[in-house]
């Protein structure tokens, strides 16, 4: 029945098209595809493996999820492919379509719709306390917070053609995850954004490391975050290190994966030593701890 409705709205489409011949073909139980997701139960915030195992006739693949663009890479020596795609934390749990378009070496494009649900993550809220002049800023304070938004929010839309990292993402820092990814904060009794990172507590000076390999895109000393940096993992994939009391690597500098890039503080707002470790991929705020889980190998 839900296949039958499928088809009845692709044909909607079609003739609402007016160039039936481009429509695009739907395979609901194509036999050379299989695709998998990891984890298999997606909650918001999460990093998501998507897998698609072909035949050796397909030779490319490509989606879309959430309209925007899912880059898959192909796994060396294998008839799969593979891509990351961000659950943001502020997704409605609801179903979405994840559309994949498969380039077959003899009929062409093959187009196959595979639904995902994304459940809700119950994100906590979180009562924080702290100096007057720190939450209420002055004019002044709110020019430079903005102008420093502006400068970070366009490292977010990075996105370089095919993976710099190499293998599984590591802990950047020894010490306890305090694992507060999403909590909805109220400071001093007022309502703000969300916790968009995890935070790891490790004494001031404690060596950071790269989470992996890449290039290093941003480094500053913004109003909130303070000392911080962040590295372009390629296709749309970034880590951002915060609250840093030392940053020892320039932007434009590729590093390695467990290279110390820094060293732990409390610059900016923080309430003590502790590393802010956050993931942006392809925009979405999505929780470090999901991808120390992925394997990448
Ligand atoms: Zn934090």
């Amino acid at each position: 029945m839900k296949t039958k409705l499928r088809h009845w709205k692709h044909l909607l489409v079609c003739l609402t098209a007016i160039l039936p011949l481009f429509c695009p073909i739907s395979l609901p139980a194509n036999p050379i595809v299989q695709v998998s997701f990891t984890p298999e139960t997606i909650k918001q915030g999460d990093v998501l493996l998507i897998t698609v195992k072909t035949g050796p006739e397909i030779h490319g693949i490509s989606g879309t999820l959430f309209d925007k663009t899912i880059h898959f890479y192909r796994n060396p020596g294998q008839d799969a492919y593979t891509a990351l795609a961000g659950i943001d934390l502020n997704t409605d749990p609801k179903r979405y379509n994840l559309s994949l378009s498969l380039e077959d070496k003899s009929s062409g494009i093959i187009k196959k719709d595979v639904e995902i649900q994304v459940v809700s993550a119950h994100f906590r809220t979180q009562q924080l306390t702290l100096p007057k002049e720190k939450v209420d800023l002055d004019e002044e304070t709110l020019k430079r917070v903005n102008l420093e938004k502006e400068e970070i929010d366009k490292i977010w839309d990075i996105s370089t053609a095919g993976p710099l990292w190499d293998g599984n993402f590591i802990k950047p820092v020894e010490g306890v995850i305090d694992d507060n990814f999403g909590f909805r904060r109220v400071i001093n009794g007022e309502p703000r954004s969300p916790h968009t990172g995890i935070d790891i507590d490790a004494p001031e000076g404690t060596p950071v490391y790269a989470a992996n390999q890449g290039r290093v895109v941003f480094t500053g000393d913004q109003f909130f975050s303070g000392k911080g940096l962040v590295i372009d993992h390629g296709l749309g994939l970034l880590t951002m290190y915060f609250h840093l009391s030392e940053i020892l690597v320039t932007a434009g500098e590729d590093v390695r994966k467990g290279q110390v890039i820094a060293r732990v503080g409390k610059t900016g707002r923080a309430t003590g030593p502790h590393l802010h470790w956050g993931i942006r991929l392809n925009g979405a705020r999505v929780n470090p701890a999901s991808m120390l889980g992925l394997s990448l190998e």
